[in-house]
């Protein structure tokens, strides 16, 4: 264990300024910024011309474990997150078993507790069965509803049951949002298709926007904290603006705003195929915008990793999903450095953002009393993405080939190295993230 560490003369970011200083980080905590600090530290950080951020939260990722550990586990999910500056993540309930009672969430809380390099927590999944377990269970980032996504048990599609969830309880609802009847519907248009652009076709626009409009009245009906996870299109960002009801709140992924058919499925074929789909540019556009003017406030990378032979069967039997959770601050840096958004814009959305939606104590914030969950980053440096360099076990990246201008140099969690220019710390360990 690491007692304290100085970083020196850093360009300290924050998601309202830049400055020069030092930053002095003591047993896991941030306790001191200043023009100049002249204090002894076990591990002093003097690079020149670095920057340093508070520590990305993801909010939405699925590490595969238990159960599915071919694809990715806890373990190699971590290590790929404070590759990408990420200290904290929470992982979403589709493992087998299903993370729906108290026994399969401590299971992965404690699998997590001996393997993981950031701070972690679970989402409890949702069934027809488990409604009095959502709201005993302890210590978890919400509550995970698939309405229209066949993910197992895990479908909770029938307005009663809904009506009940939302009227029970006030933990957050985090909700899949496509409508299972129009999915089914257009199934049966496009059956036996094998033309992944045929994806967006099957779970379209209207399914997103139908499913969508009942969750915001539902929200509205009980007053109940609503999260729409990645968001698809402009049409449902207009409907959640209009609600103008601050307790519901949603996110957005890097490969929704940064891919769009039908170019992806051309490139990628069926790379790209993911729930929900990607759309045409013009959807991606208008998520971009509503992410600047701030109804969209945080993203997620839905991080869903497969491997490529998987991903490589025909459209109708390769699953949907791809990764992302350690390419995201670099793609986010990029959009940063070619003035698309600012750093501080950045700041919000990846830290700041689901620190605040999910009431997380003391993370998201370069902030005297916060906790030392840290990423050094070289704003000027260029690399280009590529599966060579994944580290995540499915071993690609649908931004393969992209130019970057920005990276992680170094990642800190808990006032603990974790992560520098390709080496990995792995003594210490990530802790449980306390929701408030
Ligand atoms: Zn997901």
């Amino acid at each position: 264990m690491i007692d304290s560490i100085l970083f020196k003369d850093v360009e300290i970011m924050t998601s309202s300024e830049r400055k020069q200083g030092d930053v002095y980080v003591l047993h896991g905590q941030i306790v001191a910024i200043q023009p100049s600090l002249s204090v002894h530290a076990e591990l002093v950080i003097n690079d020149k011309g670095l920057a340093l951020i508070p520590g990305v939260i993801d909010p939405h990722v699925h590490f595969r474990e238990p159960g599915i550990t071919h694809k990715e586990s806890i373990y190699s999910g971590s290590k790929a997150a404070v590759r990408g500056g990420v200290t904290s993540f929470f992982e979403m309930p589709n493992t087998r078993p299903s993370t729906i009672d108290e026994a399969t969430l401590s299971e992965k809380k404690s699998i997590a507790s001996r393997t993981s390099l950031a701070n972690y927590n679970f989402f409890i999944g949702a069934t027809y069965s488990n409604l009095d377990i959502l709201n005993r269970v302890e210590n978890v980032p919400g509550i995970k509803v698939f309405v229209g996504s066949s993910t197992g048990n895990m479908l909770v599609d029938d307005q009663d049951i809904l009506e009940e969830m939302f009227r029970n309880g006030s933990r957050l609802i985090a909700v899949h949002s496509e409508d299972e009847s129009t999915i089914r519907q257009n199934n049966g248009l496009f059956s036996g298709s094998t033309d992944v652009h045929d994806h967006p076709k099957i779970r379209d626009v209207s399914a997103a926007v139908k499913s969508t409009k009942r969750l915001i009245a539902l929200s509205k009906k009980y007053k109940r904290r609503l999260h729409i996870c990645h968001l698809t299109t402009g049409e449902e960002a207009t409907l959640l603006a209009a609600s103008h009801a601050d307790y519901i709140t949603t996110e957005v992924t890097p490969q929704h705003l940064l891919l769009w058919g039908p170019a992806c499925y051309d490139q990628l074929g069926t790379l790209a195929q993911i729930n929900p789909p990607i759309r045409e540019k013009k959807q991606a556009d208008m998520l971009w915008n509503h992410l600047l003017k701030g109804t969209i406030q945080c993203v997620g990378t839905d991080h869903a990793p497969h491997t490529l032979e998987e991903k490589m069967m025909p459209f109708g039997t390769a699953p949907s999903g791809m990764p992302g959770v350690e390419t995201s601050l670099p793609l986010f840096l990029t959009l940063a450095y070619q003035g698309k958004c600012s750093y501080q814009n950045v700041i919000t959305w990846l830290c700041e953002s689901p620190a605040a939606i999910y009431g997380i104590q003391n993370k998201g914030q370069l902030t005297e009393g916060y906790d030392a969950d840290l990423t050094l980053v070289d704003l000027k440096k260029t690399h280009t993405l590529s599966n060579k360099n994944v580290i995540s076990k499915c071993g690609w990246t649908a931004f393969d080939g992209w130019q970057c201008t920005g990276d992680v140099i170094a990642t800190f969690v808990n006032g603990q190295p974790v992560y520098r220019e390709g080496d990995f710390f792995e003594t210490v360990k990530g802790k449980e993230v306390q929701m408030s």
